[in-house]
């Protein structure tokens, strides 16, 4: 029989609820268990694909096509699990279903309730994935912060559950805050105190309690936590602040709380460690060898969430190449104020990820015409690639006014335009094209040397295309189609003859891209930009300086 973790939070929200779920994952697939990881979302959204990145960070793409909540790239990266539209659950899904079953007169003439109806349903959501094949443990993760209002259907349906699946079979991890109060020079465990009383209130005793904490804590505090909140001292776990997050899973590790989950689920397991973490993502990434300086030209960036999987592929990249990856994030709306030269002065590599809208994009342009016509290695990624089209549309094959009709419906040139499927699509939620499909590749291009491969998979989350219309113009001033999805004949990576690296792709490859196994196509990027001239330039002017 499957059995069942959950994880809460408590006092403050960004604790690193995500990280948490996905580095007990690690340890309990290291220990040999099949695991699956589910984040319950309490928004009334469907889904958060209609959400801005402001609102919700990026909104992570699984390889079926859900458009989801960016723990998912936590589990992922960390677990190597594929996760679904399953793993993902809004109060907006649940509603949505009882809602349509209602209608149907499913409910013979019930009065839907919160309480059975909604909660079934969730419960129903959580043990759908607990029913997956070899499936041993569903780690359930809740958003939000214990005491939300919108949280409490879920907190019941997993009362409930816990209940039905017996004692031994189902745990709660509870994450909160110790903070430490400098004019006392003390750490404080009331919010947790209360936290975990709060979480009693609604009947849930906490089983283990992750303390994220800035300062290491004394016995004396483990045992005053463990009394007070009716937990086990060893159960009782510092989650330190730590210098790297791929650090946190030996970080648990070390304090046993595998051997303490695995205990308390009545599981045996030989005792593994993350060996191959250990050497290939946490020594790697605290010990690089060389340094690259690389720069994310977007209209998102003072969001620290926004470019996620971004951010975490070009590290990958930087991984598998020993080289610590500087990101510069930069906003293409401030660029063309500040000087594209100026700004991207001891750039080694410049990356323009996906977007919507045309707020930034004249910023995008200039700086793909920098990298071009500099010979920087360049990655466009969805309108990083639209746009890198609509610059050499303008700027190499003279097309004046060249644009994607979804920033102008009369551009002369409409270089990036909607499928005819696409054009009469009125709704917003989950109506793009989405998930992964497969990429041909043309062999001899940079896209197959860095595969190694004549054929992907890549995940797909956009509505405009590359304009076949132009495609031979273009191919003749030396744009490379390296890429295609040959049922539509749709173009999905495209390259430049004659520069060092530029690759640009209308999927998103850093969906799939994992620590222990970074992306090809990030790898080669950060192997192309620590050749750069330019950066020996800045090298040498630093040595000269020194
Ligand atoms: N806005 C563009 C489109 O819909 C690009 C989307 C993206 O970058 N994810 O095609």
């Amino acid at each position: 029989m499957p059995k069942y973790i959950f994880v809460t939070g408590g006092v403050v929200s960004s604790l690193g609820k995500g990280i948490a779920c996905a580095s007990i994952g690690l340890l309990l697939k290291s220990r040999g268990l099949k695991v699956t990881l589910q984040k319950l979302d309490p928004y009334i959204n469907v889904d958060p694909g209609t959400m801005s990145p402001y609102q919700h960070g990026e909104v992570y793409v699984t390889d079926d096509g859900a458009e989801a909540d960016l723990d998912l790239g936590h589990y992922e990266r960390f677990t190597g699990q594929t996760m679904t539209k399953d793993n993902n659950v809004t109060a907006g899904r649940v509603y949505y279903s009882v809602i349509t079953k209602e209608r149907q007169g499913d409910y013979l003439g019930a009065t839907v309730q919160v309480v059975p109806h909604i909660t079934d349903e969730i419960k129903r959501c959580i043990t759908k994935l607990a029913a997956r094949d070899g499936v041993d443990i569903v780690i359930c993760e809740v958003g939000g912060t214990v005491g939300d209002i919108e949280g409490l259907p879920f907190l019941e349906a997993i009362r409930q559950l816990r209940n039905e699946v017996g004692p031994g079979n189902a745990l709660n991890i509870h994450l909160t805050l110790v903070p430490y109060i400098r004019a006392a020079d003390e750490l404080k465990t009331k919010p947790t105190q209360h936290s975990v009383g709060k979480l009693r209130e609604i009947g849930l005793q906490a089983d283990v309690l992750l303390c994220r904490t800035e300062r290491s804590f004394s016995e004396s505090v483990r045992g005053k936590i463990a009394q007070f909140c009716n937990v086990q001292p060893e159960a009782v776990i510092q989650a330190l602040d730590v210098r790297d997050v791929y650090e946190v899973p030996l970080l648990f590790s070390k304090q046993g709380l595998d051997d303490t989950i695995l205990r308390m689920l009545n599981l045996t397991c030989p005792k593994q460690d993350p060996e191959n973490w250990r050497v290939n993502v946490v020594e790697r990434a605290l010990n690089p060898k060389k340094k690259v300086t690389l720069a994310v030209v977007g209209k998102y960036i003072q969001h620290q969430d926004a470019y996620k999987s971004i951010y975490e592929a070009l590290r990958h990249g930087g991984l598998a190449m020993d080289a610590q990856v500087d990101v510069q994030r930069i906003d293409s709306e401030q660029l063309l104020k500040e000087g594209v030269a100026e700004r991207l002065k001891g750039i080694q590599g410049v990356l323009i990820p996906g977007g919507f809208g045309h707020r930034g994009i004249d910023g995008k342009l200039e700086a793909i015409r920098h990298a071009r016509e500099k010979g920087i290695p360049f990655f466009g990624i969805c309108l990083g690639m639209q746009c890198a089209v609509i610059e050499f549309a303008r700027n190499v094959c003279d097309m004046k006014g060249a644009h994607s009709t979804e920033f102008d419906k009369d551009t002369p040139y409409p270089v990036i335009s909607l499928l005819e499927e696409q054009q009469g699509v009125k709704a917003l939620g989950g109506s793009m094209r989405l998930g992964a499909c497969t990429c041909k590749l043309r062999p001899k291009t940079k896209a197959a040397a860095a595969y190694g491969k004549d054929e992907v998979q890549e995940r797909h989350r956009h509505r405009y295309e590359f304009n076949n219309a132009y495609r031979e113009q273009m191919e003749k001033a030396g744009m490379v189609v390296s890429g295609v999805f040959e049922p539509g004949n749709l173009v999905e990576l495209l390259e430049l003859k004659g520069h060092p690296w530029f690759v640009a792709s209308q999927f998103h490859p850093e969906f799939r891209s994992r620590p222990d196994l970074p992306h090809p196509l990030f790898r080669a990027f950060v192997a192309a930009a620590l050749k750069t001239p330019h950066a020996r330039r800045s090298r040498s002017k630093t040595a000269k300086s020194a």
